[in-house]
């Protein structure tokens, strides 16, 4: 079975799909994106996404493409298309195709949408779980609006490689106070030594992210102890235990930063109780 995508109100197949040479989010970085996880044939917080996609569009003043109810429809259909029980649909908006100006284009430049969904690997996922990653942190150097989810990446790009390189799974930033704001794609967490769990607050220097949210509400219903607080790369040195958080690998144990054995070196049960009952915390359409 070939692979679909949605583009610009068709579905074509993925081999051929494609956008316009002036596009603006392929000259600009113009645009903004969602990921949403697909768990066994249900994509997961469909409104929290649309609803964080509303925000970034509304940020950067780039119009729906269509009603949301039809976008929400396309994720549907891209999903189901491509047979996908497990792994991600993609959807990005950008300000559309127009001349090369750095100006915003004429008012009736649509903003272009493209929609795509693969399978993964939930044996594969569960495997890395159960061992943890490792992650290597790396200088913030990104523009302050974070918090909008622009397809603008090439910093993040760069510290994932650089992470790769010096092998880890993901980068943390670490920002000129020495505290760690988040990861490449991820939001980042600790566990002190008393248990509390710890992550920074959203309200700057990192992306709201739809999977920490659920995260943030099991916390509460499991009767844990949290605090909203940033964290110093030294802190999570001496953690019990870290962890990330984001759509593509829900909650990943982190057993080592920058070399360093985090807590006995295996993934710790705070992290591996937050993994298992994710789901309980998602809002699920089913495909
Ligand atoms: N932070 C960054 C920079 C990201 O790119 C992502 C996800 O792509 C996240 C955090 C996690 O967000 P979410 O849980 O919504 O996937």
């Amino acid at each position: 079975m070939s692979r679909i995508a949605y583009v610009n109100g068709q579905y074509v197949r993925h081999a051929e799909a494609a956008v316009h040479v002036e596009d603006r989010g392929y000259q600009f970085a113009d645009g903004v994106y969602e990921v949403c996880e697909v768990w066994q044939g249900n994509i997961v917080d469909v409104p929290r996404h649309l609803d964080r996609l509303d925000r970034s569009l509304r940020e950067l003043r780039i119009d729906w493409p269509m009603a949301r109810a039809a976008v929400e429809f396309v994720l549907h259909q891209v999903v189901r298309r491509n047979r996908v029980r497990n792994g991600l649909v993609y959807i990005q908006v950008t300000r559309g195709v127009a001349k090369r100006d750095h100006f915003f284009p004429p008012e009736d430049v649509a903003p272009s949408i493209v929609v795509t969904s693969r399978s993964s690997n939930p044996e594969a996922a569960k495997a890395l779980a159960e061992q943890g990653i490792a992650v290597v942190s790396f200088p913030e150097n990104r523009w302050p609006r974070v918090d909008i989810k622009t397809v603008a990446l090439l910093p993040n790009v760069l510290a994932k490689q650089n992470a790769k390189e010096n092998g880890g799974k993901e980068a943390w930033y670490v920002d000129s106070d020495g505290f760690v704001t988040e990861g490449g794609s991820t939001n980042a967490w600790i566990v002190t030594r008393d248990g509390t769990v710890v992550t920074r607050p959203a309200d700057s220097g990192i992306l709201r992210g739809i999977t920490r949210a659920a995260v943030l509400e099991l916390i509460q219903s499991e009767g844990l102890t949290f605090e909203e607080r940033p964290f110093s790369l030294s802190e999570a040195f001496e953690a019990k235990e870290a962890f990330v958080t984001a759509a593509t690998s829900v909650v990943m144990p982190v057993t080592k930063v920058d070399g360093k054995i985090i807590g006995n070196g295996h993934p710790g049960t705070v992290a591996t109780r937050l993994r298992e009952l994710f789901h309980t915390a998602t809002d699920l359409q089913a495909v």
